[in-house]
């Protein structure tokens, strides 16, 4: 199963259409990603994907990439892109109404992995509205957690490449080539927001919000807790292992990945 989604629906809003859709599979998987900045989320979803076959749904992703576009100064992706690169969550009716303006990405029938979304419980709160006005049900929320410390450090080196998304790790992912993307040649960077004022900054506006997101899905039976640590390949085999135990039956044979390859976006 292709791990490779061109998210174009996703990333430009409105009318867009995917270039690739999705391949068809057995059974659409919704589910929530949650967790700090830095425990991995982009890279599970990334994984996931190849393994599940849904598409990886990333806010994050959404507001970099308005970036590529002219951004009207005083608008709400001006708004959004501010607080990004300030490390301050992006205001919530600016979140809401992006996701809402794509609300088809919700409805593919190849299922989504829904990546730094919801992060309050407002935000939870208008994800539940959204799916149930349209008769989706997730199949659950997967809450990753590490300690403070490794996630300061993963995120001080992680690097990204602008052009394609594909996330690195200088130390336990490097590119092949320092500096460069494996895919495009692109030159990577660190993202704004991954500099250790903004790192605080982030941890410390997130965690109050993302405490009440995880109680909203407790609540709901929803919430899976995830340990993050170990390789990437390891948190998804616990991924893939608490979906089975969660969902039984649900999964079927999945194919997992090829352990060791570089994983698009970028968490
Ligand atoms: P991420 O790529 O998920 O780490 O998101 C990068 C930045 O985008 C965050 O630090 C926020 O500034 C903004 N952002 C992404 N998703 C959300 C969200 N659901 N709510 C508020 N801000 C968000």
């Amino acid at each position: 199963m292709s791990a490779y989604r061109d998210r174009t629906a996703w990333l430009l809003g409105g009318a867009a259409l995917c270039i690739h859709p999705p391949s068809v599979v057995t059974r659409a998987r919704r589910i929530v990603l949650v967790g700090p900045p830095g425990v991995g989320k982009t890279t599970q979803a990334a994984l996931l994907s190849g393994a599940l076959g849904a598409c990886p749904l990333s806010t994050g992703d959404l507001f970099r990439s308005a970036h590529r576009y002219a951004i009207p100064p005083g608008s709400a992706m001006a708004e959004a892109e501010d607080a990004m690169q300030h490390g301050r969550l992006v205001p919530d009716d600016i979140v809401i109404s992006a996701v809402r303006d794509r609300t088809r990405c919700l409805q593919c029938s190849g299922g989504f992995l829904l990546d730094g979304f919801p992060r309050t419980v407002p935000q939870a709160i208008s994800l539940d509205t959204l799916l149930t006005e349209r008769g989706i049900h997730l199949d659950a929320v997967f809450g990753y957690v590490l300690p403070d410390d490794l996630l300061v450090e993963r995120l001080s080196d992680r690097r990204i490449c602008p052009r394609c998304h594909t996330s690195y790790h200088l130390r336990q992912q490097p590119p092949r080539q320092a500096g460069h993307c494996d895919h495009c040649g692109g030159p990577l960077r660190q993202r704004a927001d991954d500099r250790p004022s903004a790192i605080r900054e982030r941890l410390r506006a997130e965690e109050e919000a993302a405490a009440g997101v995880r109680s909203h899905y407790a609540r709901s039976g929803l919430l899976i807790a995830i340990a993050a640590e170990g390789t990437p390949q390891e948190v998804l085999e616990r991924s893939l292992a608490a979906l089975t135990s969660h969902v039984p039956a649900a999964l079927g044979k999945v194919a997992l990945p090829t352990p060791g390859a570089p994983t698009r976006s970028s968490d």
